[in-house]
């Protein structure tokens, strides 16, 4: 609901710094101090709302839509303001390819600083090895086998040189561990480098950035299934499915920063009944989980892209055509006019 929520936001100015979210407030102390409601009542639950620090991308994205409906419709006199955006896209594309190029360093202090502040890297891999090994074949199927498969499959054509075109935007992704942030390498290198239409990039990835995430889905039901089977509890085909499935609803209301989906973890331990607290069972290696799901979700996003822009060439001819011939009558009717 919030997804949908969010999607109409009430000020585009705040929508660029917060989300909206509902929150539960649960029986209990505050639970009385908020609402003044009978202190021993544990079975009425109450839900209040906030805004949280994070891009609102989807009320971004449907203002954009209405915003360049609106100025198409207004012909003449909305060409100054279309001129004006494509101007801020051009601008911003030169600043992100200065960062891009500084991108390796960035990744690299930001990674040493992360294993610098752990006590002893050995230790913790050696606890959740399994786990961390489990998550990391997952991604790594996904990666190499699923996401070319389902490329290959529409495009009948195979990704190799796709996906190499945009390794830089797969080494971006791990180092800053958000999609969001990533959003703007990913448009460069899909548009310059895969020669992907803007007309496709600028409206797929930046909902793919936020909804999609199919390496926090997976990471999240295995974490899951491990925090079941550490508290004693082995999960059925059956749970594991469902177990499976509330991930992935919990993944897209993920936000595309980094750790979101350790947030959404609790939403899926609490659905499916675990202890929300064992979450900290795997806090201390998900620093480096993110990094590794966060290049899937991105890889994920791109390749649903390349997809989608192969599936619409032809309407995209069709309308590039459409556009030069109404430029090419309206040339003519001024020339008449001035005749
Ligand atoms: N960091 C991830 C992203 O931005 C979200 C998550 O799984 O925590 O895509």
């Amino acid at each position: 609901m919030d997804l949908i929520r969010n999607c109409f936001p009430p000020n585009i100015i705040q929508a660029n710094l917060q989300q909206y979210q509902t929150s539960i407030i649960y029986p209990g102390e505050e639970f009385n101090n908020i609402t003044g409601e009978d202190p021993d009542d544990k079975n009425t639950w109450k839900v209040t709302s906030n805004w949280t620090n994070s891009t609102n991308i989807l009320g971004l994205v449907v203002f954009s839509i209405v915003t360049g409906i609106a100025i198409s419709l207004s012909e003449e006199e909305g060409i100054p303001l279309l001129r004006f955006v494509e101007s801020v896209s051009v601008v911003m594309m030169k600043v992100t390819t200065w960062i891009i190029h500084l991108a390796p360093i960035g990744v690299l202090f930001l990674i040493a600083s992360q294993i610098l502040e752990m006590d002893n890297i050995a230790e913790e891999f050696g606890k959740l090895g399994w786990y961390f090994g489990t998550v990391m074949l997952g991604l790594c199927i996904h990666a190499f086998i699923t996401l070319p498969l389902i490329y290959i499959i529409c495009t009948r054509s195979l990704p190799f040189r796709f996906l190499a075109n945009m390794a830089n935007v797969y080494v971006t992704a791990f180092g800053t561990a958000s999609s969001s942030a990533t959003l703007p390498v990913t448009m460069n290198a899909l548009e310059d480098k895969n020669g992907v239409d803007p007309r496709i990039s600028r409206f797929v990835l930046p909902i793919g950035a936020t909804i999609n995430m199919d390496g926090t889905a997976l990471y999240e039901a295995v974490a899951a299934i491990f925090i079941a089977q550490m508290n004693g509890i082995f999960p059925s085909i059956g749970q594991i499915i469902a177990i499976s499935i509330t991930a992935t609803c919990a993944s897209i209301g993920a936000a595309g920063i980094p750790q979101a989906g350790l947030v959404t973890m609790v939403m899926v331990l609490d659905t499916v009944g675990l202890p929300s607290e064992s979450i900290s069972i795997i806090l201390s290696l998900d620093w480096l989980l993110d990094r590794f799901r966060t290049a899937i979700n991105v890889l994920g996003d791109t390749i649903g892209a390349g997809i989608v822009a192969h599936l619409s060439k032809k309407e995209l001819e069709e309308m590039t055509l459409k556009e030069l011939k109404i430029e090419e009558e309206k040339a003519l009717e001024e020339e008449n006019d001035k005749l």
